[in-house]
């Protein structure tokens, strides 16, 4: 089978979705008849558009965010980021969701639709697909692509179906040949919905001088050698984290920081019991980790490299450590689960008495090193909790392969990539599928006028 198409855009993401109505459409939301401009074809390997859509936000898709957080994006082109934001930010994606029939729903600072469903957003997104006659191409996984002489690409895709009689899936080739490309593949976080970093190597192909930077997991949980995990399980707190790499001299660098609600789990991996933490602090501190932990194995050239990685955990964030010593010595005589049950969570308190040594009542000595380890509490981390707990990935395309005006690839004519695929992360709060959508918008807009002379 071959199909043509003007413009192919591979990946059904926010970013894949935004490209393909910016390339279909002159004004979205609108509809009106003679509106569209070229074939588009969307292809993605999943049975349904945006499938990772529905997983975000708990569900409830935070697509937005009120202004440009520091240091919402990471890595070394934020600046990219930051300047796309400021272009377009926000209002570009209230814009763009009002078009398609979403209205949004401001809280605290973070926006989602008003029906607080992830799957409205995906609805509407399919629907305007449909309006603005997208064709598409699912449950088709691109495995290969060239360009002819003419210079057009030649895609090949593998179709999964049922076969209707023995019920079993088939698989078959079929090539689409395009205009222009855009690719939209995501990166490697959550590969149950259809991102598993597959494209890398058929853009390779496309050219081999392409700078992909490594990718890792970020926005995830990190595992701690910590042997009290089974007496800490379940454990919240509202804490700031800080995570420090420990140089071979033993000197620490402070790599990244955040505070908000952390929670202590257990998690057998490797058949061993592991003690792990999660929340919204470390999530935003987990890429620090993760590259911290490929370069000590790497151990690259004009890289840091740290002997270990430590985890501090201040638990009282809003008292100083006079404060609470001055707190614990009116107890005196007491018990220390009793002097500390109005600061931190009980299970953390008896971490404290393990730690500290801290055997019977609260004296002046003990009470010392009870608000230090509340203070200071460290751990040592050693690994993140992987892709399938991560909700982004770092590294991807080096932007600099990219013009950022149009997010064409300088070494492939014609193709354009945007949104996870591209070495650029945010912290959580609506900045990555601002940002697939802001990139994947403006690759459409640009494969499609770069046809103007055609
Ligand atoms: C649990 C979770 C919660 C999240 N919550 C939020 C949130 O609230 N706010 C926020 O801003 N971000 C959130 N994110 C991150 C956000 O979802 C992603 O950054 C965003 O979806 C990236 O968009 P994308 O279009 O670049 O890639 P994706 O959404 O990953 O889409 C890529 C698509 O490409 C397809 N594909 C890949 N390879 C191929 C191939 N070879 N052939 C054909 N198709 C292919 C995949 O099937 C997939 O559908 C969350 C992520 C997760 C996992």
């Amino acid at each position: 089978m071959e199909i043509k198409t003007d413009i192919c855009v591979i990946g059904a993401g926010p970013a894949g979705i935004a490209a393909a109505i910016a390339a279909s459409t002159e004004k979205i939301g609108t509809f009106e008849e003679g509106n569209k401009r070229r074939e588009v074809l969307l292809v993605d390997s999943n049975a349904e558009i945006g499938k990772k859509l529905l997983m975000t936000g708990n569900g409830r898709c935070n697509f937005a965010h009120d202004g440009l957080e520091e240091d919402a994006y990471r890595g070394s082109f934020k600046d990219v980021a930051d300047l796309l934001y400021e272009r377009m930010g926000s209002d570009f994606v209230l814009d763009f969701m009002r078009n398609i029939g979403v209205f949004s729903r401001n809280i605290k600072g973070y926006y989602y639709p008003a029906s607080n469903q992830a799957v409205s957003v995906v609805r509407a997104l399919d629907y305007a697909v449909f309006k603005q006659g997208i064709k598409t191409l699912l449950n088709s996984k691109v495995i290969k692509a060239k360009k002819d002489e003419a210079g057009e690409f030649i895609i090949t895709v593998l179709t999964s179906s049922n076969n209707k009689k023995n019920k079993k899936m088939i698989s078959e080739e079929a090539v689409i040949k395009a205009k222009r490309v855009i690719f939209a593949c995501g990166g490697k976080a959550a590969a149950n919905s259809g991102s598993d970093g597959s494209i890398n190597s058929v853009i390779l192909g496309l050219s081999e001088g392409i700078k992909f930077n490594k990718q890792l997991p970020a926005l995830c949980g990190l595992i701690l050698d910590e042997a009290n995990s089974d007496l800490i399980k379940g454990a919240r707190a509202f804490a700031r984290v800080s995570l420090f790499g420990i140089k071979r001299d033993a000197e620490k660098e402070l790599l990244s920081s955040d505070s908000g609600e952390i929670v202590f789990t257990e998690n057998v991996i490797s058949g061993e019991r592991k003690c792990s933490v999660s929340g919204l602090p470390v999530m935003s501190v987990s890429r620090f980790a993760s590259e911290a932990l490929f370069n000590a194995l790497k151990k690259e050239e004009g890289k840091p490299f740290y002997k270990e990685l430590e985890l501090k955990v201040d638990f009282a964030e809003d008292l100083s450590e006079k404060d609470i010593l001055i707190h614990l010595l009116t107890h005196v005589g007491d018990k220390l689960s009793i002097a500390l049950c109005g600061i931190v969570n009980d299970k953390i308190a008896e971490l404290i008495e393990l730690k500290g040594g801290i055997k019977g009542k609260i004296n002046e000595e003990n009470a010392v090193i009870a608000a230090s380890l509340i203070k200071n509490m460290t751990f040592k981390v050693i690994n993140t909790r992987g892709y399938e707990d991560s909700q982004v990935t770092t590294g991807g395309i080096d932007l600099s392969e990219t013009d950022t005006d149009s997010f064409e690839l300088k070494k492939i004519k014609g193709a354009y990539a945007a949104g996870e695929l591209l070495d650029l992360d945010g912290k959580c709060g609506g900045y990555n599928i601002t940002f697939a959508l802001e990139s994947g918008f403006i690759a459409g807009s640009a494969a499609e006028a770069s046809l103007h002379d055609n």
